[in-house]
C-alpha cells in the first residue's frame, strides 16, 4: 500500500514524499528545512476566471514570474496547478464561486516550498495551455491556464499519457532527514488534521479547523514534553498539507508508540446541533451513520488537495485482518476509553463519545491510533471553547493524563486484553 501510494505521490512530483524519512518534524531531531524568507516569495494578488461551459481561462496575477505545472485529475474532475511557494493575498471569498468550466477553487501550501491551486471543474476538461507571462508595462506577471470541455474517453486517454510526463516538476522542495538518536522514551505522534490547501471544517464566523487543531496540538506537545517521559513528533507543525497515507507512514517509520489524530467536526445546519468531543478508532463497519459520514469527510482530505488516488489501494478490511493478528486494535480501544474517561472531567463530550469508522489515517497496523474530534466548529458554544486558550490548555492536560495512564498500564502489563 505504501509503495503504491508513494509511486503516485512521486508521479505528482512531490519528491519530498519520495525520500526516506518524510518531511514531518520531530522536535528532538534537527529539522534542516531551507525556508524561503516570506518577504522574497512571489505574491498572488488577483484571480480572474473568464469564459463559458466550453472554454474557460483562469488567470492569476503575480508579483514575479514563476514556473508552473498543470494537470487534470478525474473522480472528481479537477485541474491541479503546482507552483513554487507563493503568498496568496486574495480577497476572503476568492474561490467560493467559479465561472464557465470552473465550479470553485482553492489554493494554499501543499508542502514547504510548494503551493498549489485546485480547480473543481464541472466535468472532464482538457488543459489547452498553461504558461506564465512576464510582467510588462502596466501589467503584473500572469499565470494563465486555458481549458476546454472534453468527453470522458478523451479525458482518460490524456490522463494516462500525462502520468508518464514530468508532472509537477515546478515543485522542488528541500529534503528533510530527522531521526531520533538512542532515546528509549516512547514516541507519541500528534497529527493535527488538514493543513495548507486543505482547510478542513469551516465555522460560520470564518475560523478553519486546520488552524484550531494545529494550535491545540502545539499546546498538547508542550504538555507532553514537559513531563519528560515522552518524545513527541508532529506530522505537521505549520500550515502545510500532508497526505493521509504520509501521516500513517511517518508514524510507522518513526516507530511511534501512539498516534493521535486531532480534528474538529462540523455538521450542516440542516442536521441540527451537535456538541462535544468524540474519540474514534478504526473499524470497517462504522458505529453509526454520523461516524460513517465523518470518516468519509475526513478521508476526502487528499482529494481536496488534488492528490491523485486513482490507484489508492487496500480497503480497510484487509488492514483489519492484519490488525486482528496484533495487539494494536486492543491498545487503540484501550487508549480511546482512557481518553474519554479523562475528557469527561474537563471537556464536553458527545452523547456517544467512543465510536469507530473507516478512517484512513488510523490504518497503521503496528501503531495504536485514535482520532479525536475535539468538538464542532459548526456549534457556537463548542467553537467558543475550541478557540479559547484556557479550554485548550485544560483539554490538552486531560489528553496528556490519558497518555500517562495508557503507558503506565502498558508498562505494568495490564492492557485491556479482556476486551
Ligand atoms: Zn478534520
Amino acid at each position: 500500500m505504501l509503495l503504491r501510494h508513494k509511486a503516485i505521490v512521486c508521479a505528482l512530483g512531490l519528491s519530498l514524499f519520495c525520500s526516506g524519512t518524510g518531511r514531518a518534524v520531530e522536535r528532538t531531531g534537527a529539522l534542516s528545512r531551507v525556508a524561503t524568507p516570506a518577504e522574497s516569495l512571489p505574491i498572488a494578488t488577483d484571480v480572474r476566471v473568464g469564459g463559458d461551459d466550453k472554454q474557460t481561462r483562469f488567470v492569476v496575477d503575480l508579483t514575479q514570474k514563476v514556473d508552473v505545472a498543470a494537470f487534470a485529475l478525474g473522480n472528481p474532475y479537477r485541474v491541479v496547478i503546482d507552483l513554487p511557494q507563493v503568498t496568496f493575498k486574495l480577497p476572503a471569498k476568492t474561490g467560493e464561486q467559479g465561472r464557465g468550466l470552473v465550479k470553485a477553487f482553492r489554493y494554499g501550501l501543499i508542502m514547504q516550498g510548494g503551493s498549489r491551486i485546485v480547480l473543481d471543474t464541472k466535468g472532464p476538461v482538457r488543459i489547452d495551455k498553461s504558461f506564465v507571462l512576464e510582467a510588462s508595462v502596466g501589467q503584473p506577471a500572469r499565470l494563465v491556464i486555458d481549458m476546454s470541455a472534453t468527453d470522458r474517453d478523451s479525458f482518460q486517454r490524456t490522463a494516462s499519457l500525462e502520468t508518464h510526463s514530468s508532472r509537477g516538476s515546478a515543485v522542488k522542495p528541500s529534503e528533510v532527514a530527522p531521526k531520533a538518536t538512542g532515546d528509549q522514551r516512547p514516541l507519541v505522534v500528534l497529527d493535527p488534521g488538514h493543513g495548507g490547501i486543505d482547510n478542513g471544517a469551516k465555522a460560520a464566523s470564518g475560523e478553519f479547523e486546520k488552524a484550531v487543531v494545529l494550535q491545540f496540538a502545539l499546546t498538547l506537545r508542550s504538555k507532553l514534553e514537559s513531563s519528560g517521559k515522552y518524545r513527541v513528533a508532529m506530522t505537521r507543525s505549520d500550515d502545510t498539507f500532508i497526505p493521509l497515507t504520509e501521516r500513517v507512514r511517518f508514524a510507522r517509520s518513526q516507530g511511534a508508540a501512539l498516534f493521535v489524530s486531532i480534528h474538529a467536526d462540523a455538521i450542516p445546519r440542516s442536521e441540527g446541533q451537535a456538541e462535544g468531543a468524540t474519540v474514534y478508532t478504526l473499524s470497517e463497519n462504522a458505529s453509526d451513520s454520523e461516524a460513517a459520514r465523518l470518516a468519509e469527510a475526513e478521508n476526502r482530505a487528499d482529494v481536496i488537495a488534488g492528490v491523485d488516488l486513482t490507484a489508492e489501494p487496500d480497503d480497510i478490511a484487509n488492514i483489519l485482518v492484519d490488525l486482528a493478528q496484533r495487539e494494536t486494535k486492543t491498545y487503540s480501544a484501550q487508549f480511546a476509553r482512557t481518553l474519554v474517561g479523562e475528557l469527561k472531567a474537563t471537556a464536553r463530550l458527545h452523547k456517544n463519545p467512543v465510536k469507530a469508522a473507516g478512517f484512513k489515517v488510523l490504518t497503521a497496523p503496528d501503531v495504536p491510533s485514535v482520532l479525536v474530534e475535539l468538538g464542532y466548529m459548526s456549534t457556537k458554544n463548542d467553537l467558543k471553547l475550541l478557540t479559547s486558550t484556557a479550554w485548550q490548555a485544560k483539554t490538552a492536560a486531560a489528553l496528556a493524563q490519558a497518555v500517562e495512564t495508557f503507558f503506565a498500564q502498558r508498562l505494568a502489563g495490564t492492557s485491556g486484553r479482556a476486551n
